[in-house]
């Protein structure tokens, strides 16, 4: 008889399941070294490879998108869609993240620790209009090999339509593009079936070398921070799903866990996209509609990082001895709104971007230098919530086209 192959989400969950057990070993037995040294230089081969093809596979399947809708308008349809429910999403994030702060804070869970110690050089934001004008490039190779995923995404815009525009003469094109576009999507699948390796290592070196920092001093803010995220998750993205994608959580939270899973170990959206568009698909999204929103949310739709900083926000403003106004907070929903899109799909980038929320309130931004260490803890959460949000976008996008279709015909 043939043996049955695992399927990847099983297989992706064992590597989890193991990688927790064999980290956990190796920090009893002191050997964080090994796992340092030996195992995590496997799941950095991994996030490369992924890296490598995600400019190609934002870029080819969006074009590839856009050709298939075959209509600028529709186009502008999803984007306006995909758009508001971005927004409504991520301020519904920071709600839920400053709620659970100060019921913790409240409640004198979290540690005042001082700050005044603490070395931390924020990098200098340009403001509104230079980073609107940013997003446009002006050397499109230079936006490929950065991989500025925004700038990508507005050339393929912009690439998209022109073919479109040109109509018959641009025929060529069209099947270069579709052409390899297949080709982009074997590599996908390919590098795909080697997440299990990457979950495994990553997970045994988290686990082995962040242990100590778990049971520190920090636990019950991360704590918090998770239970904001898990809300959300629950509430938020169970509804979505429910009422608007017409897909039953339970199956949606299922069929949406390979990419849940890599995006908690790899913490990086942008790694994640040729994993959340293989679950969108099997959870019977659009493909257009996923080739578009998807890139787009592994960009510019934050909700768990939008959490953490509003989280990280009340902590250090506790910490600087800070109690926050209705007004302050509700400049902190506004500003980690603004902050959560800006942020790029990639590790770590939400610290970096909690300084400007930090900035808006006045709580100085070297205390972000007592939540560094653990960081890599917080950013497992926020990227698993992050891509879990861009996959049940793409599903809710596809339901409501499909009724304005439906509405067309009759
Ligand atoms: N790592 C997150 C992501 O890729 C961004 C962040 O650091 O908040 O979605």
């Amino acid at each position: 008889m043939k043996k049955k192959k695992l399927s990847l989400p099983i297989q992706i969950l064992i590597a989890l399941i193991a990688g927790i057990v064999v980290g956990l070993v190796c920090y009893f037995a002191k050997w964080e070294g090994f796992t340092e040294d030996y195992l995590k230089p496997f799941g950095d081969i991994f996030v490369n490879l992924l890296k490598f093809i995600v400019v190609p596979v934002v870029l080819f399947s969006m074009i590839d998108g856009i050709l298939s809708m075959d209509d600028m308008k529709k186009v502008g349809s999803v984007g306006v869609k995909t758009v508001l429910y971005f927004l409504v999403t991520t301020a519904i994030a920071c709600v839920i993240g400053l709620v659970f702060a100060n019921i913790f804070k409240g409640a004198g869970l979290f540690p005042i620790l001082d700050g005044s110690e603490q070395e931390y050089t924020a990098s200098e934001f340009g403001g509104f209009m230079s980073t609107l004008v940013s997003i446009f490039p002006s050397n499109m190779w230079q936006s490929f090999s950065t991989a500025n995923m925004l700038q990508v995404i507005v050339i393929a815009l912009f690439f998209g339509g022109a073919i479109l525009a040109a109509g018959e003469k641009a025929r060529l094109c069209r099947d270069i593009v579709s052409s390899f576009y297949s080709v982009i999507e074997k590599l996908m699948m390919f590098v795909i079936s080697l997440a299990p390796i990457g979950v495994f290592t990553y997970m045994s070196w988290v686990v082995a070398t962040q242990g100590a920092e778990i049971l520190g001093s920090l636990a019950l803010v991360l704590l918090c921070a998770y239970v904001g995220y898990i809300v959300h998750a629950v509430v938020i993205y169970s509804f979505s799903a429910k009422v608007f994608g017409k897909i039953s959580p339970l199956k949606f939270f299922r069929l949406a866990s390979p990419a849940m899973i890599f995006a908690f170990t790899s913490t990086s959206s942008a790694a994640t996209l040729p994993v959340s568009k293989e679950c969108a698909d099997e959870m019977g999204a659009d493909k257009d509609v996923a080739s578009f929103v998807l890139p787009l949310g592994s960009t510019i739709n934050m909700d768990g990082t939008a959490i953490y900083q509003c989280v990280a926000t009340v902590f250090l403003a506790s910490c600087a001895g800070m109690d926050l106004t209705l007004g302050q907070m509700v400049m902190v929903v506004v500003t980690a709104t603004l902050a959560s899109i800006g942020t790029a799909g990639v590790s770590g980038a939400g610290m970096i971007m909690l300084a400007m929320v930090l900035e808006a309130i006045g709580v100085p931004v070297s205390y972000i230098g007592l939540i560094v260490a653990v960081d890599r803890l917080f950013d497992m959460g926020r990227t698993c919530l992050n891509v879990t949000g861009d996959i049940a976008c793409s599903v809710c996008v596809t339901n409501w086209e499909a009724k304005k279709k439906a509405k067309a015909a009759k």
